[in-house]
């Protein structure tokens, strides 16, 4: 069995450790590579001790230059800052693959991220489970069906140390519904709700936060006339749901061509696509 040499980016975060306790327990893949940040207290020991694991041979690197010169696939959940350094340290005839699961990226990094994917396969996707994945698919189908006049709102909960809001999969769930009326979500996106004069505007799509605990991941969309409620929800009972999702990814893009691919692509629920596709908000 050919196996698939991974690097781990942001190794010691919640899914960096998720992601090398998935790995370590699947023989179709092999960690060959790990980096976290400059002056992280991780550098120099062996991936094993971030996972409870024995040791696997493999030290933490600062550098992703050492940690991808012999590997297949990167898996990047770092934050966006340290995701785009990455990117601009691909050397152009390396093409080692990205399941890149960082969020809160703005447009310009979107931009940059798509230039990328002309060299490599890339899958993005601001969530990696294949539960998400299939309630964007059917929300897209629901709100092309019901028609404009449904109102649509995506509450989602997180835990205490999520910094960006609404969640990029929140994000994702509302460019879903818009797609599915032939529109973006810039034009049928409404603003936080405060008290005024002006009522809700029939058919836009609102948007809910909270942030509480420990809070995995929770989304629930509500499509609602005014005589009936379609609601779809999702929980994540534990992490390890992405990590299983991005590995999944990362055995699909090692047999891919270059361009930017989503979940969409790599669970079978869209034509082939290629470097055009942005899948993220
Ligand atoms: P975390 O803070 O626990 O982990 C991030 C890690 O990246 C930290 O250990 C940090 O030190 C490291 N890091 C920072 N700069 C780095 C650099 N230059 N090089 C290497 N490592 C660096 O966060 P988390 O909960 O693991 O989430 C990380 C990212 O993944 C966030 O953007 C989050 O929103 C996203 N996320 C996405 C999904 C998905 O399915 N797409 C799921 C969960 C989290």
């Amino acid at each position: 069995m050919t196996q698939v040499k991974l690097c781990i980016i942001g190794a010691a975060g919640r899914m960096g450790r998720a992601l090398i306790r998935g790995a370590f327990a699947d023989a179709r893949f092999r960690l060959s590579g790990a980096t976290e940040r400059v002056g992280s207290a991780f550098i120099g020991e062996d991936l094993g001790r971030l996972a409870s694991e024995r040791d696997m041979g493999v030290k933490l690197s600062d550098d992703p230059l050492v940690a991808l010169s012999d590997v297949d696939i990167c898996i990047d959940f770092s934050g966006p800052a340290a995701s785009l350094a990455l990117l601009s340290r691909f050397p152009a005839d390396h093409n080692v693959g990205l399941i890149l699961g960082t969020t809160g990226f703005d447009a310009n990094g979107l931009h940059q991220i798509r230039k990328a994917a002309e060299n490599r396969a890339i899958v993005h996707a601001a969530n990696f489970s294949v539960g998400v994945t299939l309630m964007a698919h059917l929300l897209r189908q629901a709100s092309a069906a019901l028609g404009e006049e449904w109102d649509i709102e995506i509450a989602e909960a997180h835990h205490r140390h999520k910094l960006d809001a609404p969640s990029g999969t929140a994000l994702a769930l509302g460019h879903a519904a818009a797609a599915g009326r032939g529109k973006s979500l810039d034009d049928l996106r409404l603003a936080p709700y405060v008290s005024g004069p002006e009522p809700r505007r029939t058919g836009g799509i609102g948007f809910a936060v909270r942030r509480a605990g420990g809070i995995v991941g929770d989304h629930d969309v509500a499509l609602a006339s005014e005589q009936e409620v379609l609601s779809l929800s999702h929980r994540a009972l534990s992490r390890d749901i992405f990590a299983s999702g991005a590995l999944r990814a990362a055995l699909w893009a090692h047999q891919q061509a270059p361009g930017l691919y989503s979940m969409d692509d790599v669970l079978g629920l869209s034509g082939a696509k290629g470097a055009d596709h942005d899948p993220t908000p």
